[in-house]
């Protein structure tokens, strides 16, 4: 059942976080998340992908959710599949929607504390600026004409959230097909068309946050300490090298390349698959 709205602080079932991925990632990236966070927030998180698998069906239930958007890296495609987040949040009754990708790892502890910061008689979209500055987009006018407008957007590769009260607000651009019909109109993807909603449709603002990472920055760069504060991170190739956090250990570069199991084994060290301390 729907959790009821009210001034109480925000719980883990108040939120909503939105896996995107697709048939290729089913094995090489959905696996590492549901062995970690995933394991932590499994009554809050759904999975957003565009072919049935019986494996993740087994492991997920309902929470995996087979779109009838296509597998191509298209803005279409892409774009298919946030409208099917953003859809099936609005029909959750959930307060806060969260998006990442599946290179994406969550920090539940984090995410709520964030969360739970902002007043609730506010419209709040938050999230990692994609660039320094506002993106450019020619909006269609008409009489063939277009004019070039500004905003800011989220990197959908860094994780965003959006609370319920502008969720709501989006869906004369949003609902349905809507979404892809924007997002076409601005020929821009999915994260973009988001800030695209939420600052030029709504005269909202992005509320940048530092505590969101996509592979685009230097990961390295985090200190061991900042690690656990962090909402989410990532992994992946930058400039043609692997471009991950840096953990010690419990687990070597080899046994776990993206570092999320080593981190997940410092963020929950009681979890059975990590090395436990000598403990008699
Ligand atoms: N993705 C998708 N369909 C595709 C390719 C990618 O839904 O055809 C998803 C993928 O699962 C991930 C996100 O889009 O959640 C970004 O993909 P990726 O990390 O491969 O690319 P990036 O843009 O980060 O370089
Ligand atoms: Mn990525």
């Amino acid at each position: 059942s729907a959790p009821s709205p009210g001034p109480r602080p925000l719980q883990l079932p108040d939120v909503f976080i939105a896996v995107k991925t697709t048939r290729a990632f089913h094995r090489s990236r959905l696996e590492l998340l549901l062995d970690t966070w995933v394991s932590r927030t499994r009554r809050q998180t759904f999975v957003f992908t565009d072919s049935p698998d019986e494996g993740l069906r087994e492991r997920l239930g309902s929470h995996l959710v087979v779109t009838n958007c296509s597998t191509e890296h298209s803005h279409p495609a892409l774009s298919c599949k946030m409208a099917a987040e953003l859809d099936a949040f609005v029909t959750s009754g959930r307060r806060w929607f969260c998006h990442v990708d599946d290179d994406n790892y969550v920090n539940p502890r984090a995410l709520l504390q964030l969360l739970n910061s902002f007043p609730q008689s506010r419209d709040v979209y938050v999230g990692r600026p994609s660039l320094n500055r506002p993106i450019h987009a020619s909006e269609p006018q008409p009489h063939n004409r277009s004019r070039l407008v500004q905003f800011w957007f989220a990197t959908g590769g860094a994780g965003f959230c959006i609370n319920r009260r502008l969720a709501l607000k989006m869906a004369p651009w949003a609902s349905g097909s809507r979404f892809m019909d924007t997002s076409a109109l601005i020929r821009l993807p999915d994260d973009c068309t988001v800030g695209y909603i939420v600052e030029r449709k709504l005269g909202g603002r992005l509320q940048p946050s530092p505590l969101f990472h996509s592979h685009l920055e230097t990961l390295q760069l985090l200190g061991a300490a900042q690690l656990l504060e962090q909402v989410t991170l990532s992994y992946g190739v930058l400039e043609g090298k692997l471009n991950v956090i840096r953990l010690q250990g419990p687990f070597s570069p080899e046994e776990d390349p993206s570092r999320f199991r080593s981190l997940h084994c410092l963020l929950y060290p009681e979890t059975p698959w990590c090395p436990q301390l000598a403990a008699q």
